[in-house]
Parts: structure tokens; C-alpha cells; sequence
């Protein structure tokens, strides 16, 4: 081994402990920018016992990102293979979406897949993923009805797509998803169990700014002072999940004031889509929370600064242990594992 491939090698290393990352042995990151070597190369791990997990992402990668890259390594351990994938995935977006906008840093974003140890970033064009007479979609139909879906028609169906398309290219044993978007997470949870894919999904919390705001790319539309009144979402969603949980509220109409009342006082310059309690497995409205039957249920909030429109929750789970206990063996059962407790 020549002195400087040595050193870098030494460098490496000392940057992957510095990150706490156990992901010592860092070639440099795989980029694959078609479905066919994608597909090929999964093959090639696959063959040689590797496990592969994958971290979809439309790329703009934040700190929130980074986190679901480092929760898939730890998921995955250092003689796994973690994939990002960066795709912004035209079929998603609406008519009068910001699809032409979207940021597309992507030499800031290989860094960040470098710098989290990624393995390998699948980067397609639109034109190699979509054939241009393709004629099947997938679509969800239930719980697509509600929440970012009422004023997102067609978004979800073409979530479903894209990601479906992903599992069959890199074939992961887990993919992670954040809770941020937890209706897409709801949503890909019933893809998983309705067309058998044989993976788990890693659900991994939602990454903030200090101020409590959710990470998004979409943050960087937002002018000062929208900004400064952006984190009152989150206050907004505490302020009920307190009454939920510290003073016992259950009428879920009470809860939802709250949430309004925060917002209209603390984000003035906010229009609400929606401020919304639903089941947190159907997404379907609920009138009442913390029933005995273990379910967790979900306060929702999306909201329109100008044009940009944020989303963030809140889950409110069963105290009690038995509801508790149940609400985790219906987890494991429809393999969806929460925070951090993946076993692969
Ligand atoms: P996107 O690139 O926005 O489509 O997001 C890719 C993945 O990152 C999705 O699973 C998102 O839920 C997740 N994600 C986005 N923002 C955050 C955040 N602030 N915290 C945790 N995960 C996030």
C-alpha cells in the first residue's frame, strides 16, 4: 500500500470516529445513474451476502437526511451497504408545484452522502426511471383521501410509484423514512403490507432547528419574517399535545382549537391548510384520543407562509402499559418499527 493511500485511509478513519460512525473502511461512494446498473449492482451485493438498506431522498439534503443516512448505517452495520437515492421525482409534484424550483445542490449533497458513510447515491434522470408511454401507476386509495392529500391530489399516488420502483431496484432489507412526512410513512407502510415487500421500514423522528422548526428544503423559501413566525407550528402541536397529555384532554375538536388558537396568535402571516386529529394507523378524523384501545393518534398541521407550505406533527401515544403493549404488537406485526428499536 503506497504512504498516501495509507494516510488517507488513517484520515478516513479518524473523520468516520470523530462522527461516532463504527463505518471505518470508506471507499469512495458509488454513483449509479440508471435503473439497469442500479438494479445490477444490488445484484452484485446481494450475491456476496450483503444486506442493503436505502434511504429515499429528493436530495437538498439537510441535517434531517443525514439522520435517517446515519439511523440506516446503524440499522445496517458497517459490513452493510446503505443507498441513498436523490430523485426529484417529477410524478409527485401538482401542476402549480415547485417541481422546476426544487434545489438540486448536488455536489453539497455527495458530500453529505460521503461524509455519512453512504455506499452508494442512485442519482436517475426522469427521462431512464419513466418510459415515455409508461401506463402503470400505483395508487393508495384510502388513506390519500385525507390530510396533504386533499390539496395534493395525485401526489401520494406518485409517491407510491417512485418508491415501489426503488424496492425493486435495490431490493433493501430496510428503508428508513422520517416522521415528518408521516402521512407518506402511513402510506408506504400499506404499500409494504398490500403488495408484500419483504423489507422494514425504519421510521426515524423528526430533526429540528434549535427554535423547534422541522427541517424541510422547502425552509429556504420562506423571507425573514415568515422564518422568524415558522416555529410556531411546533408550538402550535405542543400546546395540544400538553393538553393531551398533562391535563388529559380527549375531545379531539379541543385539542384542534388549541392548535388554531396558537397559530393564530404566534404565525399572523400564516393561512392553514388543515390542524387536524386523526388515527395515527388510518389517518381517518378522530373525535375522542387515548381510548383503551391502544391506538396512537396523530395531531397534524399543514400551514401556507406565501406560497410555501410546511407540515409537522405531533404522536400522541398510549400511556397506559397495556395500550402501549398492544399499539407495539401491532407495530411489529405490520413490521413498521418506530424510533429506534430495527433489529435486522
Ligand atoms: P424528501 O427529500 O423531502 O422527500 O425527504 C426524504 C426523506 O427525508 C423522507 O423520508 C422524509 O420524511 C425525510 N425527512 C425530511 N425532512 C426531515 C426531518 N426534518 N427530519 C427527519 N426526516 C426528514
Amino acid at each position: 500500500m503506497s504512504a498516501s493511500i495509507s494516510s488517507a485511509r488513517v484520515r478516513q478513519r479518524r473523520i468516520a470516529a470523530a462522527k461516532g460512525s463504527d463505518h471505518t473502511r470508506r471507499a469512495a461512494v458509488k454513483i449509479l445513474r440508471t435503473p439497469a446498473a442500479m438494479s445490477r449492482q444490488a445484484g452484485r451485493w446481494l450475491r456476496a451476502g450483503k444486506k442493503i438498506v436505502l434511504v429515499p431522498t429528493m436530495g437538498a439534503l439537510h441535517a434531517g437526511h443525514l439522520a435517517l443516512m446515519d439511523r440506516a448505517r446503524r440499522a445496517v452495520g458497517p459490513r452493510g451497504v446503505v443507498v441513498v437515492s436523490i430523485f426529484v421525482n417529477p410524478l409527485q409534484f401538482g401542476p402549480r408545484e415547485d417541481l422546476s424550483r426544487y434545489p438540486r445542490p448536488l455536489a453539497r449533497d455527495l458530500r453529505g452522502c460521503r461524509e455519512h458513510a453512504a455506499d452508494a447515491v442512485f442519482l436517475p434522470s426522469a427521462e431512464t426511471m419513466y418510459a415515455p408511454d409508461r401506463s402503470v401507476q400505483i395508487d393508495e386509495t384510502q388513506l390519500s383521501a385525507t390530510l396533504c392529500g386533499r390539496s395534493r391530489p395525485g401526489h401520494f399516488g406518485g409517491v407510491c410509484t417512485v418508491v415501489a420502483k426503488l424496492f425493486n431496484l435495490v431490493r433493501p432489507t430496510a428503508a428508513v423514512f422520517g416522521m415528518k412526512d408521516f402521512q407518506q410513512l402511513a402510506i408506504i407502510r400499506r404499500l409494504v403490507r398490500d403488495l408484500d415487500f419483504p423489507l422494514t421500514l425504519i421510521a426515524h423522528p423528526t430533526v429540528r432547528e434549535a427554535d423547534g422548526l422541522a427541517l424541510s428544503s422547502r425552509n429556504a423559501y420562506l423571507d425573514p419574517a415568515q422564518r422568524a413566525q415558522a416555529p410556531a407550528l411546533r408550538r402550535a402541536l405542543l400546546a395540544a399535545a400538553t393538553l393531551a397529555r398533562g391535563a388529559s384532554e380527549r375531545n379531539a375538536g379541543t385539542l384542534r382549537q388549541r392548535m388554531l388558537e396558537t397559530l393564530a396568535a404566534e404565525a399572523p402571516l400564516a393561512r392553514v391548510d388543515y390542524a387536524e386529529v386523526v388515527d395515527a394507523e388510518t389517518l381517518q378524523s378522530l373525535e375522542r384520543v387515548g381510548g383503551a384501545d391502544g391506538r396512537a393518534a396523530l395531531l397534524a398541521l399543514a400551514v401556507f407562509f406565501g406560497s410555501t407550505r410546511l407540515i409537522d406533527n405531533e404522536l400522541l401515544t398510549p400511556t397506559d402499559s397495556r395500550a402501549a403493549a398492544t399499539r407495539r404488537a401491532a407495530e411489529n406485526a405490520s413490521r413498521v418499527c418506530y424510533l429506534n428499536e430495527a433489529d435486522l
